[in-house]
């Protein structure tokens, strides 16, 4: 097994984390990693979570990444969760719809909650951000249909426009 592997390698990239350290924003209990069996309605992909030791009274967790240890983010409670799902939809649109490059979208998720691009990701946001994220991306996507709409009205008028 692979205990602390100190004489192997050098610490990986993502040094620092540890599970044992992890508590509860919510409730302050520890944190148990275990899979999504019994908490998700399908867990056919065998998903992990890291989830609040006093589940199902404090409804918090969050996944990890693919084959990893490593949480996509904090734990978040229901309607933490319902946010961050909304938010990520609204930001994967920013560069899905060509509005953006996926690089520019991170740099300005980055500006926006005034953070460094390692820590840009919807998975660490709270209330506060992800309502602002929701909120701009709306603006921004309402503004480019916009555009797009005009021009398309143009060109449908014979193309006189611009
Ligand atoms: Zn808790």
């Amino acid at each position: 097994m692979k205990d602390k592997n100190k004489s192997k390698t050098k610490k990986k990239k993502r040094k620092g984390f540890q599970a044992g350290n992890m508590r509860c924003p919510y409730c302050g209990s520890t944190v148990v990693y275990r899979s999504a069996d019994g908490i998700y309605y399908d867990n056919s992909k065998g998903i992990m979570l890291y989830v609040c030791s006093h589940y199902p009274q404090c409804d918090a967790y969050v996944r990890v990444h693919a084959g990893t240890k490593i949480p996509v983010g904090s734990l978040a409670n229901h309607e933490l969760r319902t946010l961050r799902r909304t938010a990520h939809q609204y930001f994967d649109q920013l560069h899905q719809s060509g509005y953006m490059s996926k690089q520019d979208a991170y740099q300005w998720l980055a500006d926006l909650i005034s953070a460094p691009l390692s820590e840009a990701h919807i998975g660490h946001l709270g209330e506060y951000y992800c309502k602002q994220v929701i909120e701009e991306s709306r603006r921004l996507l309402g503004r480019y249909q916009g555009q797009k709409n005009k021009k398309q009205f143009h060109l449908m008028r014979g193309g006189v426009a611009s």
